[in-house]
């Protein structure tokens, strides 16, 4: 029997698409154990509408901890609240989408609640009341097969992973949760945010991916060919971390190890060579497409399509053909 917490991620309200995967791997565990259920919970301020999206994913309730304290996801408030929740529900397992949020806040919570923390699950099976987890280690080289001690187990989920449950007929009540914001931790406090207003989806929501690499040779270039071919085909934005590191582009665009992991239907690696690091984020995509002067290249390898070209002629041309 297994009563799982799934930790929902939404940016203001706007439910982040990986959540469902993280309620797919529950409701996977629930198949295989009898009298198990899972919770989802949802962490913010006006948390009506994300809550509403929530509702047919086959949870035995969407949990609401609605404060303007927790209008921005400061670690140590969020690891509280989660904490506190799996203990008054009893929960065996607390559960999240792998993403830069629950990086920095679930070894938090499973520090407060003295369990086991594992992330990057890609894979779950039981055996006998307990579960076997497979999870990606070393940039995605070794797929380690693995069981947590402790009666509490905290972990995170590959999103390409875990299938979305299909939507239910029945809807899930949702339970607000009684809160004491003078009781949350007040160690951090919330200063600003900056961010860049992109009118393109993120990476890791997106469908298609156009990334490049070091054969771009500055942000001009980079915003005119990637970003064109990107608006071109409505797609997200990537890029290799020798962008990143040479200045050229943001670090919020970083595909790979170090960076975010995706698993779009189309990824477009223009100018990139293949390191191991940067496969280690992509390469769950369904299909991969590849432009690259050297014939020799490693992202040939995995690359679907192939284009040996030189980019600044290659992508203005597929530019123009795929303009309406
Ligand atoms: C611990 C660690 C973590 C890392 N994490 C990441 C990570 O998260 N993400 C990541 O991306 N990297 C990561 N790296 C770096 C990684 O090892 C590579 O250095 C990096 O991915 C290389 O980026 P690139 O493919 O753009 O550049 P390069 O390897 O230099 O490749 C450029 C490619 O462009 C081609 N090219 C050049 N000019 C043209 C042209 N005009 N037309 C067509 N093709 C052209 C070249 O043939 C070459 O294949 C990490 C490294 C370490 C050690």
């Amino acid at each position: 029997m297994h009563r799982i917490l799934v930790l929902a991620e939404h940016d203001h309200g706007q439910l982040k698409l990986a959540s469902f995967a993280a309620a797919g791997f529950a409701q996977k565990v629930c198949a295989g154990a009898a009298d198990s259920s899972f919770d989802i919970l949802l962490i913010g301020s006006g948390l009506a509408a994300p809550a509403e999206g929530l509702r047919r994913s086959g949870a035995a309730a969407v949990l609401t901890a609605d404060s303007p304290a927790l209008a921005e996801p400061l670690a140590d408030r969020y690891a509280s609240v989660i904490a506190d929740t799996a203990r008054a529900r009893d929960a065996t397992l607390v559960v999240a989408a792998t993403s830069t949020f629950s990086k920095d806040i679930l070894p938090r919570a499973a520090a407060l609640l003295d369990a086991g923390m594992l992330s990057d699950v890609i894979d779950v099976r039981p055996e006998g009341a307990d579960l076997i987890f497979r999870r990606v280690m070393f940039a995605g080289n070794v797929i380690a097969t693995v069981q947590l001690d402790g009666a509490v187990k905290c972990l995170t989920v590959r999103s390409a992973a875990f299938a979305a449950p299909a939507p239910t007929d029945a809807l899930s009540p949702v339970e607000a949760l009684a809160l004491d914001p003078a009781q949350l931790p007040q160690f951090a406090e919330f200063i600003s945010r900056e961010t860049k207003a992109s009118t393109r989806p993120d990476a890791t929501e997106a469908r298609i991916i156009v990334s490049g690499g070091r054969a771009l040779k500055n942000a001009a270039d980079f915003e005119r060919l990637i970003g064109g071919l990107a608006d071109v085909l409505g797609a997200a934005v990537g890029s290799s971390r020798a962008l990143v590191d040479s200045g050229i582009t943001p670090n919020s665009l970083q595909i790979g190890q170090t960076g975010k992991i995706v698993a779009p239907d189309l990824y477009f690696a223009v100018g990139i060579s293949g390191a191991i690091q940067h496969m280690a984020g992509m390469k769950d995509t369904k299909v991969i497409a590849a432009i690259n002067k050297d014939p020799e290249a490693p992202i040939f390898e995995v690359a679907d399509y192939g284009l040996v070209a030189d980019v600044y002629e290659a992508v203005p041309e597929l530019m123009a053909k795929l303009k309406p």
